[in-house]
């Protein structure tokens, strides 16, 4: 199996290669707008035809480059059925597979970092957005966010999957690559809590401060305004 993360410096994330091996079909996992190069470079090294693109949520941190990845390559693109983005063409429904040659990705909606969050889940790794990240968990603070969702997210399902899991977040920002269900039980502070309120208060305490790209890639990603031009970068979460 081919899986490459390709980490975009600005906003701190991670885009997932994904294919079965060399010369088949692939999919690509929150592709970043000022990245589209590297990932046409990757997928000609291996010889790979993209045919999905997908955003395990709607992005409030950077450009996405779902839109930009389907016009160069003719992927299809897709996000959970729960997404506001206007301009997708796959709506994925929980429990639906993403299937390509020889790769199947089980989508899990985990709504709490915004409502249309959701994981994919290819045997035992899981692509995890920004619903369980390494050491924390996605924000819930912004448009849509709900801490009370995500705890059952988290704790509901993503908790309850085999600790030899493999977690790929979306985001890192100390530059660990990975990490497993049963480190993040063990030693994810967010994760020590012993009831829903207790998430509930530690999320509200946060007061993180606003993505610094927020009021310009919400109407980019939801499909409202053009994509810019020129590529633009930075923010947090
Ligand atoms: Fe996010």
């Amino acid at each position: 199996m081919i899986l490459r993360q390709v980490f975009h410096t600005a906003s701190c994330s991670y885009t997932y290669l994904l294919a079965s091996g060399r010369g088949g079909e692939a999919v690509l996992v929150d592709p970043v707008l000022d990245d589209i190069d590297r990932y046409v470079s990757l997928l000609d090294e291996f010889g790979l035809r993209l045919v999905r693109a997908v955003d395990t949520h709607l992005h409030a941190d950077r450009f996405s480059g779902l839109g930009a990845v389907a016009d160069r390559t003719g992927c299809t693109t897709a996000m959970s059925e729960r997404t506001a983005c206007e301009i997708v063409a796959l709506r994925l429904a929980d429990g639906e597979a993403i299937t390509l040659d020889g790769l199947s990705l089980r989508v899990l909606h985990t709504p709490g970092h915004t409502p249309d969050s959701m994981c994919l889940l290819l045997n035992d790794l899981l692509f995890t957005g920004d619903t369980l990240l390494i050491g924390g968990t996605g924000r819930t603070d912004l448009p849509g966010g709900d801490a009370a969702a995500q705890y059952e997210s988290l704790f509901g399902r993503l908790l309850r999957l085999p600790e030899a899991t493999r977690v790929y977040p979306a985001h890192d920002y100390r530059g660990r690559t990975f990490s497993t269900i049963g480190e993040e039980r063990r030693l994810n502070p967010r994760l020590q809590v012993r009831s829903r309120a207790e998430y509930v208060a530690l999320m509200d305490a946060l007061k993180l401060p606003k993505p610094k790209l927020m009021d310009e890639a919400l109407p980019a990603n939801l499909g409202r305004f053009p994509r810019p031009m020129q590529p633009t970068v930075g923010g947090q979460r």
